[in-house]
């Protein structure tokens, strides 16, 4: 699959749009905890700028759900910008209202504008064709490079493009590598291939776990998620994280991977806690014997043990979603234990965006992983073996 290229566009005195994933984690005094995927977007606003062109930059940041709100604003994402690039970047008040139009009508070649949060608009993930129109009308061209968004298809990555023709858009630099990245990975991964699943629930992974069965020879499941396995293995979880109306869902994956004779490892033990907090009482405990009321933070020692053992002859790992809840010290350990132990290895080693490349940066480790995907959920879809919707149109013909 070759996507439309942006070396091949006429750039020179265009206004150029490129639509970023600039949706980073905010710490509680709102400062960008993780700046990988403002950063993973300079190498294509930097060659655009070496175009001389005008340049329009467009994302959204966390779920403001259709209007306004300074929570969400990208003020602090626009100081990042500047700072990065070491060039005045300006931000609209709004995303297609009188502010930003006037501004990006003003727009000289060599300048950037950076529209206000996309999802301040309900039209963007509804995917309507007003505000289509409307972000299509400020540029001559149009550039995706929001792989973590590129899964859905909404306005600015995939209606947008209805207006634009195949000599005026392209796929941006980091959209084209996380693409070629996970086509080589699933055409032929290098064997035994693991994938390392955890987080919070079953349904967000549903689907992904399902179809990455017929795919890897060993799975290892962490995080929240595991309860609802290990409830439908009989066990008693106690005030644990649980999808009770997923459990024979649950079951269907188990036999699932049994038939297809996938090695499919849960947790023996846990990190048990007498309440979600980081001053919790909390004592390890086998998956068998979790207390009444008690929780299951994180996998506990002995866990960390087997699935080292399981993952010592893997080549290739893909690792989505913590292994507990590694926000909090007292329940980070697993994740700690299992991301140094990956990094160690000489395997391929694939984090999956979100939460899992936050706790690979958190513990310093970013650099010993071979790839560090800035979309958990894009990637996930890639692997399913799915043609995302922000991708389809940047296809060659
Ligand atoms: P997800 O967005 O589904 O990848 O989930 C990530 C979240 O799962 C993180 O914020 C973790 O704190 C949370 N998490 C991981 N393990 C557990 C657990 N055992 N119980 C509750 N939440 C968890």
């Amino acid at each position: 699959m070759e996507l439309l290229n942006i070396k091949e566009l006429d750039l020179k005195k265009k206004k150029v749009f490129i639509r970023c994933d600039f949706n980073v984690p905010m710490d509680e005094f709102g400062n960008i905890s993780d700046d990988r995927r403002i950063r993973s977007a300079i190498a294509t606003i930097n060659y655009c700028l070496d175009q001389d062109c005008a340049i329009i930059l467009a994302s959204h940041l966390g779920r403001p759900k259709g209007e306004a709100n300074e929570k969400y604003s990208l003020t602090s994402v626009a100081r990042r910008l500047h700072h990065l690039l070491k060039r005045e970047v300006v931000l609209a008040n709004d995303v297609v209202g009188l502010d930003a139009m006037a501004k990006v009508k003003a727009l000289k070649c060599c300048e950037i504008l950076l529209l206000e949060n996309l999802r301040y608009e309900s039209g963007e993930t509804e995917n309507s064709k007003e505000l289509c129109e409307k972000l299509a009308s400020m540029a001559d061209v149009y550039i995706n490079d929001a792989f973590g968004v590129s899964h859905r298809a909404h306005a600015s990555v995939e209606g947008i493009t209805h207006f634009f023709d195949e000599k005026s858009m392209a796929a941006g630099f980091l959209l084209e590598r996380e693409i070629r990245f996970f086509g080589k990975l699933i055409d032929a991964p290098v064997r035994p291939f693991a994938a390392i699943v955890g987080g919070s629930k079953v349904s967000g992974k549903l689907e992904a776990l399902v179809n990455l069965l017929p795919k890897v020879d060993k799975v290892f499941i962490g995080g929240g998620m595991a309860f609802t396995f290990l409830k439908q293995m009989g066990y008693d979880i106690g005030a644990s994280l649980v999808e009770d109306d997923l459990l024979e869902e649950a079951q269907k994956i188990m036999d699932e991977a049994k038939k297809l004779g996938v090695k499919f490892y849960l947790p023996v033990d846990v990190i048990a806690a007498d309440k979600f907090s980081e001053d919790a009482v909390i004592k390890i405990v086998t998956s068998q014997e979790i207390p009444d009321n008690w929780m299951g933070l994180d996998i506990g020692p002995a866990t960390v043990r087997l699935y080292r053992e399981g993952l010592a002859d893997v080549q290739t790992v893909l690792w989505n979603g913590p292994m507990g809840v590694y926000e909090m010290d007292k329940f980070a350990r697993g994740s700690s234990k299992i991301a140094n132990f990956v990094a160690d290895s000489y395997a391929t080693t694939v984090v999956g965006g979100g939460d899992t490349a936050d706790l690979v940066q958190r513990i310093g480790l970013d650099d010993e992983m071979s790839f560090i995907s800035t979309g958990g959920g894009a990637s996930l879809e890639l692997l399913e073996g799915k043609i995302l919707p922000g991708v389809v149109p940047l296809i060659k013909k």
